[in-house]
């Protein structure tokens, strides 16, 4: 993998579409949730405002948007509010996509997730913070590992598990995931994948980082990429990889 400095401005001439994982790339890692009985507590991360601001100037030069997140739609609507009117929304690993106050479902996964989730439910486990609220996959945040679940869900030989240092995603092998979601973003756009530069931090950015145009890991320890950001320090990688951008085309 290269320094994101190595990225030059003859590499972004085939760029169409700017993928941002969210969590860890434009908001800090880590989700605050509590579950008590039947109330669930959930903090809502905001983005910064330059940010914000940096996303609708790529726009503004011709680069289209698209936010891909493990979060629910509820959540990226309430965080992208101010750009929406260009932003697309892939949630849920690439479960669904908004655009424009459409849903383009990519995956019927109920079929799939019906049975497990009353076993999951089931685990009791102190370890266990809560299920964060999903639509198309399941979400429990953990303080750490917990193998009653890893249990469960390893019998499911359709399912995935995916252990991100703060919670179990669930969802379905080979069909439900970013990559996926990708997929039904670039045919909404008449794009091909090589017009689409990702970028990411964890382990549900794997998929989505494969064949790519050009791929930025923020964190060389859980992801492969074409360039890599640190993750560490005091500026989020995305903020870092669009100021480099907007300033290698001199914007
Ligand atoms: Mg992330």
């Amino acid at each position: 993998m290269r320094g994101l400095i190595e990225l030059k401005k003859d590499k972004l001439k085939n760029i169409k579409l700017i993928v941002f994982d969210l969590d860890g790339i434009l908001v800090p890692r880590g989700t605050k949730i509590k579950q008590n009985g039947n109330i669930t507590t959930l903090e809502t991360k905001k983005i910064q405002k330059e940010q914000i601001k940096q996303i609708r100037k790529l726009n503004d030069i011709g680069f289209k948007i698209n936010i891909s997140s493990g979060r629910g739609m509820y959540m990226l609507q309430n965080m992208f509010r101010e750009i929406l009117d260009f932003a697309s929304l892939t949630y849920e690993n690439g479960s669904a996509t908004w655009f424009k106050g459409k849903i383009y479902q990519h995956i019927n996964s109920y079929d799939y997730l019906k049975k497990i989730i009353f076993e999951l439910e089931k685990i009791k486990d102190s370890k266990i913070k809560g299920f964060e609220p999903k639509e198309f996959i399941i979400t429990i945040h953990c303080k750490s590992r917990v193998k009653k679940i890893e249990e469960v869900a390893s019998k499911y030989r359709n399912l995935y598990y995916i252990w991100n240092g703060e919670a179990y995603d669930i969802g379905v092998k080979n069909i439900q995931d970013k990559e996926h979601g990708l997929k039904e973003v670039i045919k909404l756009f008449k794009i091909k994948k090589k017009n689409v530069l990702v970028i990411g931090d964890n382990y549900n950015d794997k998929e989505l980082l494969s064949e790519v145009g050009i791929a930025i890991s923020a964190d060389k320890t859980r992801l492969e990429g074409d360039y890599y950001v640190p993750l560490e320090g005091k500026s989020l990688p995305g903020e870092v990889v669009m100021r480099h951008i907007l300033e290698s085309l001199g914007k």
